[in-house]
């Protein structure tokens, strides 16, 4: 049985792109998933950064029912030291790894990964010369998750393009865009991909693409997100799961179906990409 029905799980509302670890959600934590039950949220895909932060997702999945947990790290952040020797700068916290750790780390866990995510290129920190290291990097998390049959959420930055014919070549095919930030006509070839989905922030109201993504894209292919404690719908807060809600809403004006019809598409999308 899939969402879809009435008679089955109830409809539900999902995030499949928060990093709930993040300090200024961790602090509130049990308040912040109060709100998001209290929105109708059933979902929220929390997502790790490097090997620290995914040891912090795997624990939150094991105390909230709601959360799953998603694996990885951006293999930028294993090339910064070279970078910066060349006079590169990126602005990045936290402590250094190497490839070899990243992936090894990966490696022994990702069996309890409900996604293997965020992983992505960049080439707007990233100078050229840094970018096959980077690719190689991102081809191995891609295999990965592709021996473990796992779906994978992709961050890309400036990257789209190669992002899309590294995926096709190694054959992705259960795979969710977050934040998409390249062109709007290349996420709709994307759409076109079996098994790839786009999924769109809560600051959708006030982004251009976003919005077009959301009037332009198959509906069978769209997600919501909120990438929290980004990309907030009100930018005197920070966003929080629940504020999916506000986008399901914003996606039904589009549409103009009802808020329930959004929440049933997109509850049935997040069923199909991640075989619930
Ligand atoms: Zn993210």
């Amino acid at each position: 049985m899939t969402p879809s029905t009435p008679e089955s799980a109830p409809v539900a509302l999902v995030d499949v792109h928060a990093h709930l670890t993040h300090p200024r959600l961790l602090e509130s934590i049990d308040a912040v998933i109060a709100r998001a039950r209290a929105a109708g949220v059933s979902h929220i895909v929390s997502n790790g950064l490097n090997p620290e932060d995914n040891e912090r997702v795997l624990a939150l999945a094991e105390r909230f029912d709601c959360v799953r947990p998603a694996l990885g790290f951006y293999p930028v952040d294993t090339v910064i030291t070279d970078m910066r020797a060349a006079g590169a700068h990126y602005p990045r916290e936290g402590r250094e790894f190497t490839a070899e750790e990243g992936v090894s780390w990966l490696e022994q866990h990702v069996e309890r990964a409900f996604a293997v995510g965020e992983i992505g290129l960049d080439g707007y920190w990233v100078p050229e010369p840094f970018w096959e290291k980077q690719e190689a990097v991102f081809r191995k998390l891609v295999r990965l998750a592709l021996e473990a049959d796992k779906p994978i959420i992709v961050h890309t930055r400036k990257r789209e393009r190669r992002t899309l014919e590294i995926l096709d070549e190694l054959g992705a095919r259960r795979v969710d865009w977050h934040c998409f930030g390249g062109k709007v006509s290349l996420a709709r070839q994307i759409a076109e991909r079996p098994g790839h989905y786009l999924s769109i922030p809560a600051n959708a109201r006030r982004s251009e693409s976003f919005t077009r993504m959301l009037q332009t894209l198959p509906r069978d292919r769209l997600l919501l997100e909120t990438d929290c404690p980004y990309l907030s719908p009100d930018k005197e807060r920070s966003s929080e799961p629940a504020d999916v809600a506000g986008t399901a809403r914003y996606a039904a004006e589009l549409w103009n179906v009802s808020e329930a019809e959004v929440t049933r598409i997109v509850a049935e999308n997040f069923a199909t990409l991640f075989r619930l």
